[in-house]
Formats: C-alpha cells, structure tokens, sequence
C-alpha cells in the first residue's frame, strides 16, 4: 500500500457506507422524518422507488417529481431466511414486500423481525434507517428496513 493510499484511509472518518446511493437521506436529522426517496408522475399518478428519470408506463420525463415515501406500511408478503446472504446480512433475517398505502406503491424491504405472526399479510410495519450489516472494512452498511407497529423477535 502507498502512503497515498494510508493516508486517504487515516483521514476517512465515516464508518458507514449506503447500501445503495439515492435511497435515502443519512444520517437523518433531528428535525426530519425517516424517509425514502421516490418519484411520481403526474400524469398517470404511478409512483416509484427507488428514484426514476422518466415514467416507465408513459416514457416521459418531464411529469416527474420527486417526493417522500410515508414511513407507515402493510405487509404484503414476507419470508425468513436462514442462509447468510452475500451482503453480509446474518441469517435468520426476514425480507418481504411492503405497501405503503398513501403513495400507492408496493416496495421490497428487510424486515426487523423474524416473528411470522408480526410478519404476516396486512400487518402494520413503519421504516426504520440504520446498520443491516458491516461491509469487509467494518463499515456499518446503512440500510432501509421495516419494523412491525407490535415489536418482539429481533433477528437483525
Ligand atoms: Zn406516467
């Protein structure tokens, strides 16, 4: 390694990375809500996330805005997994999809959860942003994921 090189790792002071760029806002300050970062289109009313250019069903750009997700959701589906994905997240761990009702969209999410019952179709859930894993530096991964309104069994 060239002194370069230690040097720019010295005076590296974030111990976190994104999971994926553009999610996101992190850290979230102290006056904001968690939320994520998505796009609708005014002229057919779809909503995306993550973040879009152009309307996927009108091929258009210029009726995109950007807005934030509401962070209150239901269940759709979900499942536990019990083999350590390669993201590094530990098993068990529990993924599924999420419906957010006010923006009308359906997204995919880690859960922080691993209770069935807590996890089941049409359940309550609200997003938390925070550590999912640590990458092979020791950076905390910041991630997204969704807690059940009724919290017990932890997994991550
Ligand atoms: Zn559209």
């Amino acid at each position: 390694m060239s002194k370069g090189a230690v040097k720019t790792a010295n005076n590296n002071k974030m111990d976190w990375i994104a999971v994926h760029p553009g999610l996101f806002d992190y850290p979230v300050k102290k006056k904001n809500k968690v939320a994520l970062k998505a796009s609708r289109c005014s002229r057919c009313g779809e909503t995306f996330f993550p973040e879009r250019s152009y309307c996927r069903y009108c091929l258009d750009e210029s009726q995109i805005t950007n807005i934030t997700l509401a962070s209150r959701g239901l269940i759709h589906a979900s499942t536990i997994v019990y083999v350590d994905a390669p993201s590094g997240i530990k098993a068990p761990y529990a993924i599924g999809y999420v419906d957010i009702p006010e923006n009308g969209v359906r997204i995919f999410a880690l859960f922080d959860s691993c209770d069935r019952e807590l996890l089941a179709p049409g359940r309550e859930v609200e997003l938390l942003i925070g550590p999912i894993s640590m990458d092979t530096d020791g950076k905390k991964i910041i991630g997204y994921k969704f807690v059940p309104a009724q919290r017990k069994g932890f997994c991550i």
